[in-house]
């Protein structure tokens, strides 16, 4: 078995961390399904055990609040001694979410439990397909959250990302705590970037109340009110640009590069 499960034991404890994807069932993977479905107790975020409802019907579920998540990691991992217990993360749980202090809290604790990290789709997948094909080629992902991260490492790091021009997509873009970082990366991304460069912002890609605003570098600050904390925001590479039909705008493309080798 994988590299996490490194002893055999005779109690059936087991953790799993499930990503959840975006929002919907449809978009989990067979394997997180049969996982949840095998869970006795399932713990998580309120927002992300809701959206997995239908899957927990007849489990004992604790709900936990944001902001909580090393006690979230440390009550999973002791649950999981003597039972089967998923700790459900959105998107993919290994990207922003909760798989990395799960494992840490089980590395330092040095208990043998099972430990399996489902993956899932993360929300620059999802979103993107929604807006199109606006990743095809290299890209950067970034999170505007200081929480964890200091703001100037983050700056530091928008500069450097921006200057390859290739897309940037921004996860925790914007939230009541914390209103000015949106403006800031976008303010950093215009000194490496044209006005005209496509931006797209999806918010609940694959849930209740899902919208997509697809519009430009010089213009997006007047449609920063949009942009939430359940929002992703796309910002265009060199060569990314916006399809157009008839004045409507139909998504956002970033060719690969078929077009220097064939005519289409
Ligand atoms: N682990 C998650 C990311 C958690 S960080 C993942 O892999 O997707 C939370 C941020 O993810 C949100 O602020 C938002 O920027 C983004 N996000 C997560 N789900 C989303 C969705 N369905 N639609 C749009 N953005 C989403």
């Amino acid at each position: 078995m994988g590299v996490l499960l490194l002893q055999s034991r005779d109690n059936r404890g087991r953790l799993y961390i499930v990503s959840t994807g975006p929002g919907n069932l449809l978009h989990m993977t067979p394997r997180a399904l049969k996982a949840l479905g095998e869970a006795e107790c399932v713990i998580g975020n309120g927002f992300y055990l809701d959206l997995v409802m239908p899957m927990l019907a007849g489990k004992e579920v604790i709900r936990s609040s944001m902001g909580r998540e090393v006690d979230r990691a440390k009550k999973a991992l002791a649950l999981s001694e003597d039972r089967v217990v998923a700790m459900v993360s959105g998107g993919d749980a290994g990207i922003y979410g909760m798989a990395s202090i799960v494992l840490e809290v089980v590395e330092r604790s040095g208990t043998a439990v099972p430990v399996e990290v489902v993956p899932g789709i993360t929300a620059a997948v999802s979103a993107a397909s929604r807006l199109g094909s606006p990743l095809s080629g290299d890209y950067v992902t970034m999170s505007l959250s200081d929480l964890l991260t200091p703001w100037e490492e983050i700056e530091r790091r928008l500069d450097l990302a921006f200057q390859m021009r290739v897309p940037v997509v921004l996860y925790n873009p914007r939230s009541r705590g914390r209103p000015h970082n949106l403006g800031a990366a976008i303010g950093i991304a215009r000194r490496h970037l044209p006005a005209e460069t496509p931006v797209g912002v999806v918010r609940n890609a694959y849930r209740e109340g899902e919208e997509r605003l697809i519009t430009t570098l010089g213009e997006f600050e007047d449609h920063f009110a949009f942009v939430d904390m359940h929002s992703i925001v796309f910002v265009g590479g060199e060569e990314t640009r916006i399809w157009r039909d008839e004045g409507d705008e139909r998504g956002i493309i970033t060719p690969r590069g078929y077009h220097r080798k064939y005519v289409y």
